[in-house]
């Protein structure tokens, strides 16, 4: 199994570094000739308005939808999520428009801008999951098509599925577990050979 991490800007060797601790190839994609031959691809957190303008620039943005929409996994964390969605609220930022989620960017304003809370999230089993919010966004509306994995205890919505799309408002690639990332490679595996 090969995981692309996008590396056009932010938190993209953690992520690298947590498929090489369960022992998946993994490595950085920043050009679209890079685009070809994963089993799947991460968007990471960092700065969605410069991912986005990167990936413009890049020449990334027609290639990654047309991946997504072939059946390419895609796990999005944080902005990675941003950018995963349909529409973000209140921002210029171009989502690919790939999970049909509504997000808010900096949902938890200055007074909370990064928190730590335990997250029960039931595809990962009963042990609360270490959830790290840095800036981060929430899921406002989503349609039919998305399960909802996660949410505080105010009901906001921060983590979902849609298909072979994954997507966290939190960063799992910033903690000890590992989970999260084996989640995703299980639906990675769904659709891959097991040669
Ligand atoms: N606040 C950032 C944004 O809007 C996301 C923060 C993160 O990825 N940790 O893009």
């Amino acid at each position: 199994m090969r995981i692309g991490v996008l590396a056009s800007q932010g938190a993209f060797a953690e992520h690298i570094d947590i498929l090489h601790q369960l022992e998946v190839e993994a490595l950085p994609v920043r050009l679209p000739s890079e685009l070809g031959g994963w089993d799947g691809l991460i968007i990471p957190g960092g700065e969605s308005t410069s991912i986005s303008r990167l990936m413009v620039d890049y020449n990334l943005v027609s290639e990654i939808k047309n991946l997504a929409k072939s059946g390419l996994p895609i796990l999005g964390t944080c902005a990675g999520m941003i950018l995963l969605a349909r529409e973000i609220l209140d921002s210029d930022v171009e989502p690919l428009e790939l999970m049909d989620i509504t997000v808010r960017r900096n949902a938890f304003g200055r007074q909370k801008e990064s928190f730590e809370t335990e997250l029960i999230i039931p595809v990962l089993g009963e042990k609360p999951f270490p959830g790290v919010f840095i800036r981060a966004p929430i899921i406002e509306q989503a349609n039919s098509e998305v399960e909802i994995l996660t949410r505080l205890t105010n009901g906001t919505g921060v983590a979902a599925r849609q298909g072979r799309l994954l997507a966290s408002a939190f960063h799992p690639e910033l903690t000890n577990d590992l989970r999260f990332h084996q989640y995703f490679l299980s639906i990675v595996a769904e659709g891959t050979n097991p040669d």
